[in-house]
């Protein structure tokens, strides 16, 4: 468009100056548009037609895409699809599996959300979930029926650091009819494990949490491991194998064994619209730069921390799987050879009055609900992240009115134990914690 000296005031407002010179920025732009231009009729067609190039910014855009790209490359998986939050990650990749009448086996100790999502919403679509340890194989097995349609767990558990063993559960879901293992690894990320390498089908992330980093943005990714089998469990899943309901072949036909992640792509991620903004996917993708030089100091960071804890007479018990005294020490030393990640709780001899002078006391780390920061960060998980479950509930989750939660951060250790040291001044040395309210 031209925007000469003759046309309007109104013209030129929108107008002017739009057309830019070509040039080749050497970070990911951030493209943030709502849609493209098509040079001609047979571009828009094709468009239309395959999906090729880019449109409409909610069915694909170029800085998400270059950050689900880097995130596909980073997990082993075939294909990534970003979205707006960690919420929407798990819903899409739950609602490309199971409709009404569908059912899904659910570890019991999974992030509050995704127990709500599951609970209320879901219920309300007609799927139903199980809740089982998923340390106990055995009550995986027979948790799952003819309608299960996927498998799912964290990789590291909240808040008993529990870690999933992804190929012991994967192969269950294998051995009954290819039903789908779908693993959060928020808080392990692909830099400690990548779970498709031992038999998940689907990675969701949380990407707000470490794999940003700096704690300023929100965003989910949903990656797929490219090995539909359509023989071996296209009976699971009639809407990748029939007939699209919108006409024309299935996308069993149409994309072979990368047909789960085509759906979720084409169809639901779009469709239900949890579109990430290119603002947020540019912050993402500066994050993910860094993503294993933070990782690994915060694991270091957390061992010396929780080693510390481990030995100090305020605290009761550390729940670090880097620490050998995790009973899934072994497991962990198995699936987690670069570090345990920087999540884990401490519980205080002296109860929730302990657990308030810590959180109250403490200056450098910070008191709020967030992981994976740069920062420390600290919560008390027993009036806020599990203050809806049971006291029963909280107890198998390693849930007590004494236990905090810590996000280890980035920052100098002896900065981070100095302030700790300053926050347990006054807190009791008191015997054994008895479990009231
Ligand atoms: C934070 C979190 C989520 C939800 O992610 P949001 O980005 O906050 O929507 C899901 N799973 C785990 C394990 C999380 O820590």
């Amino acid at each position: 468009m031209t925007t000469s000296d003759d046309t309007g005031f109104s013209t030129r407002q929108v107008h002017a100056g739009s057309a830019t010179a070509p040039a080749t920025p050497r970070a990911t732009p951030i493209y943030l548009t709502a849609g493209f231009t098509f040079s001609d009729l047979d571009e828009s067609a094709a468009h239309f037609g395959t999906g090729a190039g880019f449109g409409y910014s909610r069915t694909g855009n170029p800085t998400v895409h270059a950050v689900e790209e880097r995130l596909a490359s980073l997990e082993g998986g075939d294909q990534a699809v970003l979205v707006s939050s960690g919420q929407a990650a798990v819903t899409v990749a739950l609602l490309a599996l199971a409709g009404a009448g569908d059912h899904i086996v659910v570890s019991e100790h999974i992030y509050e959300g995704t127990r709500g999502l599951l609970l209320d919403n879901l219920a309300r679509l007609g799927i139903d979930t199980t809740f089982v340890d998923v340390s106990d194989h055995d009550a995986v097995r027979s948790a799952i029926t003819p309608r299960t349609k996927a498998l799912f767990a964290e990789t590291l558990s909240n808040a008993r650091n529990d870690v999933l063993d992804v190929a012991a559960i994967a192969a269950i879901g294998a051995e009954r009819g290819g039903i789908p293992l779908v693993v959060d690894s928020t808080f392990t990320t692909p830099y400690l494990l990548r779970p498709l390498e031992h038999g998940a089908a689907i990675v969701v992330h949380s990407a707000s949490k470490f794999l940003a980093g700096q704690g300023a943005v929100l965003g989910g990714v949903i990656v797929d491991d490219g090995r539909f089998d359509a023989a071996a469990s296209g009976h699971l899943f009639p809407h990748l194998v029939q007939t699209d309901r919108l006409g024309g072949a299935s996308f069993a036909e149409k994309h072979g064994r990368r047909a789960r992640g085509a759906y979720i792509r084409e169809s639901v991620a779009p469709r239900f619209g949890p579109s990430p903004s290119p603002l947020n996917a540019f912050l993402i993708g500066q994050g993910i730069e860094t993503l294993s030089l933070r990782v690994e100091r915060q694991s270091q960071n957390a061992l010396a921390v929780a080693t510390w804890l481990e030995q100090r007479p305020e605290v009761e018990r550390v729940d670090y799987v880097g620490l050998p005294s995790h009973p899934h020490h072994d497991l962990g030393e198995r699936y987690l050879r670069r570090g345990s990640g920087s999540v884990f709780t401490v519980t205080l001899r002296g109860g929730l009055e302990a657990a308030r002078h810590v959180v109250q006391s403490v200056r450098l780390i910070t008191h709020m609900t967030h992981l994976g920061d740069v920062r420390s960060l600290v919560l008390h998980p027993q009036s806020t992240s599990h203050a809806a479950r049971s006291v029963a509930e909280r107890e198998r989750a390693g849930v007590f009115p004494g236990t905090i939660r810590l996000s280890i951060g980035i920052e100098d250790i002896d900065d981070i134990l100095a302030d700790l040291d300053q926050a347990l001044v006054g807190v009791p040395v008191a015997e054994r914690e008895t479990v009231v309210l």
